[in-house]
């Protein structure tokens, strides 16, 4: 039932028939994949999330906190309201600005 999408990561515990779900549709994942915190989930099917990633300034050889905003899909069977930690990985274009799919949402949440 729940398709093995090639990331270990724990499958959601409810079913849906979105087709564009990567564990009960037929969307494909691949490329890759980010750890990070839901900002916003104002939009029905969509999550902005934010990356937090170091940068190298080698004029001072240390590194700063950068940040940056990348939409993701939110299928039906994972819920992640705002503030949740979630996994997303990189799908085809879904939309415009989505190319990710939210494929798991921790238990933990971001404090
Ligand atoms: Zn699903």
């Amino acid at each position: 039932m729940v398709r093995n999408i090639g990331i270990t990561v724990s499958a959601p515990a409810k079913a849906c028939n979105d087709p564009n779900c990567a564990f009960h549709g037929a969307l494909p994942v691949r490329g890759k994949s980010f750890n990070g915190i839901v900002v916003s989930s104002k939009s029905s099917k969509m999550v902005v999330v934010v990356k937090e990633y170091p940068h190298l300034v080698g004029k001072y050889k240390r590194l700063e906190r950068r940040r940056s905003k990348l939409h993701a899909y939110l299928p039906a069977c994972i819920s992640a309201p705002e503030g949740q930690r979630v996994r997303i990985a990189e799908c085809r274009p879904i939309s415009k600005t989505v190319s990710f799919i939210v494929i798991e949402a921790s238990e933990t949440n971001g404090s």
